[in-house]
C-alpha cells in the first residue's frame, strides 16, 4: 500500500479561468506541497486548464483533467484528446466518473477506451468505480465493482513501472453529505486491489492508490486518510474554496 497520499480537487464545471487564477494563487498560499509526502492534484474543467497550469508552474501542484476523449485525434467535434491534456501538462484524468456515466451514457466499454488513451499518453488514470445505492441495500456492492473493474481494464497492459489510481466512489454519497463508512470503503478497496493483484501481479497493485470519493469534506477527511488502505481522496465540491480544500490536504499525512 502507498504511503504517499493523492488528494484530488474535482472542480466539476465549476472555475472560469479567471477563478482558477485567483483559486491557485489563494490555494498555495496554504503551502500544502510536501513534496515527497503526499501528492496534490487540482482537475478543473477543459476551458481553464491552461490558467491552472500556468498559475500552478514551479508549486508541488500537480494538474488532472476531468474527462478525454478515447481518440488521439480526428472528427469529433467538441472533444478533448488524452495527447493535448498531457501537452498542457496534466498527469492524470478521471475517467468514468459517475456523473459522466449517468448523465452522458459512458459506457464501461468507453471507461476502458478512454483508460487506454490516458496510459498511452504517458499519464495515470484516475477509474471511477462505485455502486447505486439500490446495488448496496441488495448486498451487490461487491459484484458491480468487480464488474465495472474487469470490463474498465480489460487488455490494458501496464508498462514497467506504470500503475494506476483507482477511485471508490459510492454514487450514494457523491454531492449528496452522506458518507461511506471509512470501514465500509476499507472493505471495497480490498476487492479492488485484489483485482488490481490478479491482473497486474503484487508489485503494481501495491503501487497503485486506491482513493474514497463521496462527500469528503474538511471535518471528516482525516478519518479517511488516517485508514490504512485508504490512499487519498476524491473531493467534489469541498474542493471548491480552496481553504476547505488545503485543510483536506493537510490531513493527509
Ligand atoms: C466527486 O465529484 O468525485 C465527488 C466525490 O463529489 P463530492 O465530494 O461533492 O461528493
Amino acid at each position: 500500500m502507498t504511503e504517499r497520499p493523492l488528494i484530488v480537487g474535482n472542480w466539476k464545471m465549476h472555475m472560469t479561468p479567471s477563478e482558477a487564477t485567483e483559486y491557485v494563487s489563494r490555494f498555495l498560499s496554504h503551502a500544502v506541497g510536501h513534496p515527497g509526502s503526499r501528492d496534490i492534484a487540482l482537475a478543473p474543467p477543459f476551458a481553464s486548464l491552461h490558467a491552472a497550469a500556468a498559475s500552478l508552474a514551479g508549486s508541488e501542484i500537480l494538474l488532472a483533467a476531468q474527462n478525454t476523449h478515447w481518440e488521439e485525434e480526428g472528427p469529433f467535434t467538441g472533444e478533448v484528446s488524452s495527447r493535448m491534456l498531457a501537452e498542457i501538462g496534466c498527469r492524470y484524468v478521471i475517467v468514468g466518473h459517475s456523473e459522466r456515466r449517468g448523465l452522458f451514457g459512458e459506457t464501461d466499454r468507453r471507461v476502458n477506451q478512454k483508460v487506454r488513451a490516458v496510459l498511452l499518453c504517458g499519464m495515470t488514470p484516475i477509474l471511477c468505480v462505485g455502486e447505486q445505492e439500490s446495488d448496496r441495500l441488495a448486498g451487490r456492492t461487491r459484484e458491480v465493482i468487480d464488474a465495472q473493474l474487469k470490463l474498465a481494464l480489460a487488455n490494458i497492459r501496464l508498462d514497467d513501472g506504470q500503475s494506476l489510481a483507482v477511485a471508490y466512489e459510492p454514487v450514494w454519497a457523491i454531492g449528496t453529505g452522506k458518507n461511506a463508512l471509512p470501514s465500509d470503503a476499507v472493505e471495497v478497496h480490498t476487492i479492488i486491489r485484489n483485482e488490481l493483484r490478479i491482473a497486474y501481479g503484487a508489485r503494481t497493485a501495491e503501487a497503485s492508490r486506491i482513493l474514497y470519493g463521496g462527500s469528503v469534506t474538511r471535518s471528516n477527511a482525516g478519518s479517511f486518510l488516517s485508514v490504512p488502505g485508504i490512499d487519498g481522496v476524491l473531493v467534489g465540491g469541498a474542493s471548491l474554496d480552496p481553504d476547505s480544500f488545503a485543510a483536506i490536504c493537510h490531513a493527509a499525512f
